[in-house]
């Protein structure tokens, strides 16, 4: 079934909102000027940016920019949506195993924040079962890249 994109991401910022403002943190959505229609799951793809963008204000101080990206992918068939914060960052150590199923970076402050260490690796499963990818950019003490490469067309949605 045709997903709109750019109403989706919207839509996920709408259903976050409380959980930012309480932080005093912002999203600034710069998916205007790009318009993707496209053939997918969209609940699955919707449970995937909330996990996602949950992530960005969990892991990010109070008073944040949250920064929400729609563009063109890698090659014609494929679009990215690119979730940028500024939050407390990964340690490059740790970051080959974030999509682990419950794998955490610093078990005390993870258990402060609540959650099960599950999100990310949700978040993989779904992308790759729409043949996309995820890639996690990040810098320690600097703030979080999230890209996430999806096709156009699922053939048998
Ligand atoms: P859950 O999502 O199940 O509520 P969680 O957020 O701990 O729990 P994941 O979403 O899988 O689990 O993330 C795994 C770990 O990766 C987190 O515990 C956190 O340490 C780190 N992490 C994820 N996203 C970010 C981010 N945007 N900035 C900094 N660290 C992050
Ligand atoms: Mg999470």
């Amino acid at each position: 079934n045709k997903v709109d994109i750019n109403q989706l991401l919207d839509q996920c910022i709408l259903k976050l909102k409380a959980t930012a403002d309480q932080k005093g943190h912002v999203f600034i959505k710069r998916y205007h000027d790009y318009q993707v229609n496209a053939n997918l799951d969209g609940d699955k793809i919707e449970q995937l940016l909330l996990n996602i963008m949950s992530n960005a204000i969990k892991y990010s101080d109070a008073k944040s920019e949250i920064v929400v990206d729609l563009r063109e992918g890698h090659t014609e068939t494929f679009f990215d949506i690119v979730i940028t914060d500024n939050g407390i960052g990964i340690p490059e150590t740790d970051l080959n195993r974030i999509f682990e199923r419950f794998y955490r970076v610093d078990k005390a402050r993870s258990r402060e924040l609540g959650g099960t260490g599950l999100g990310l690796s949700i978040a993989k499963e779904i992308v790759e079962s729409h043949g996309g990818l995820i890639h996690i950019d990040s810098e320690y003490g600097f703030g979080t890249k999230v890209t996430i490469s999806l096709p156009f067309d699922r053939k048998n949605v």
